[in-house]
């Protein structure tokens, strides 16, 4: 019995440093990351969460991962406990990007660099910020519906207040769409900003335009796919499912079903994979010392912060195989299941 163990152990030892484990010196201290999400409300953040972990880990590093559960002040105290525990680098996606102001400012006080991840960190002299181009995203979203519908009634249903995103969204989606609201074309009948991406509460709001425009809809622009579920849901219980244009975003499962069958015109699908492990190979740069590659420099209000933009991309029905099947994101069984 002591034999085997004997050579159990050895076993391990060699395989440790025959190249078979990650990329790990053995003089190199154990590099600790946290990521904090926001909340798991929607499908994609369980997802980047476990894509982030994976490719650290990949990397030799340990990481602790907490969803706030969409609590600003948890968050907070969250990020607190890591800092105090001991970390190298935080990466957080912001329950409010004003608000994480303050874990920046905390994190710093203890030497560790914070990462924002897909939400900017306003006001502050942020170290990183990984995302992709929330402008472009609102863009395509629009650019989707008027091809469609050139004219008639929209609602606009913006995303929460607290996130930087939702306002680069707005800006995008109203590039787009402002020259066809001054030609008198295009009537926003409703824009409202969604509190806390909270799907009931878009759906009480398209539900009201409906009900105040007498069904008179011709497009909801959703601005992710949440929002756009309760959406569906408001028109189909108006039996108006498929009859207005419906965008969204994230190309998660139920979203890219409803495309399939036609209940929603697009999504916009980012690729989360290329997000998490740009993101986790970033942060064990940054806990090495070392600088990290950036693509872009964005302004948080108060500086130029270092960042890492990826391009998403338009989805509909006739692309949905190639741009989301194909990257591995969904699978085609479950996309088409009630097709
Ligand atoms: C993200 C979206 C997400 C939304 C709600 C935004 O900041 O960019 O992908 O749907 O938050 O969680």
């Amino acid at each position: 019995c002591t034999a085997v163990a004997y050579f159990i152990i050895i076993g391990m030892i060699t395989l440790n440093f025959s190249g078979c484990a990650p990329d790990k010196r053995k003089d190199e201290k154990d590099i600790k990351l946290g990521f904090l999400v926001d909340a798991l409300w929607e499908e994609r953040w369980k997802r980047d969460m476990d894509l982030f972990t994976e490719n650290a880990k990949a990397y030799g590093a340990n990481v602790y991962a907490k969803s706030a559960s969409g609590q600003n002040e948890l968050q907070i105290k969250m990020a607190m406990e890591m800092i105090r525990e001991g970390l190298d680098v935080l990466v957080v996606v912001p329950s409010s990007s004003k608000s994480a102001k303050s874990i920046v400012d905390l994190a710093h006080k203890k030497g560790v660099k914070v990462i924002a991840y897909d939400r900017m960190i306003r006001d502050c002299k942020l170290d990183y910020y990984v995302s992709f181009d929330s402008r472009k995203v609102g863009e395509i979203q629009a650019e989707y519906l008027v091809k469609k519908y050139p004219k008639g009634n929209y609602v606009l249903v913006g995303g929460s207040e607290e996130d930087d995103n939702a306002k680069l969204l707005w800006e995008g989606q109203h590039k787009v769409l402002d020259p066809y609201i001054k030609r008198g074309d295009i009537k926003v009948v409703l824009e409202k900003w969604t509190e806390d991406w909270n799907p009931i509460v878009a759906y009480d709001n398209v539900n009201r335009a409906l009900k105040e425009n007498r069904n008179n809809i011709t497009a909801i622009l959703a601005s992710n796919d949440g929002c756009a579920r309760t959406a569906f849901q408001a028109l189909s219980e108006h039996k108006l499912a498929g009859k207005v244009g419906l965008t969204g975003q994230d190309a998660d499962i139920a979203a890219c079903q409803r495309i399939v069958e036609g209940t929603q015109s697009m999504t916009v699908y980012k690729p989360i994979k290329k997000l998490a492990s740009k993101a986790a190979e970033i942060a064990v740069m940054l806990a090495k010392g070392k600088e990290a590659p950036v693509n872009t420099k964005l302004n948080n209000g108060f500086c130029d912060v270092p960042s890492f933009l990826i391009d998403p991309a338009c989805v509909d029905k006739f692309n949905i195989d190639e741009v989301v099947i194909d990257d591995g994101w969904q699978k085609k069984s479950e996309v088409y299941l009630n097709a």
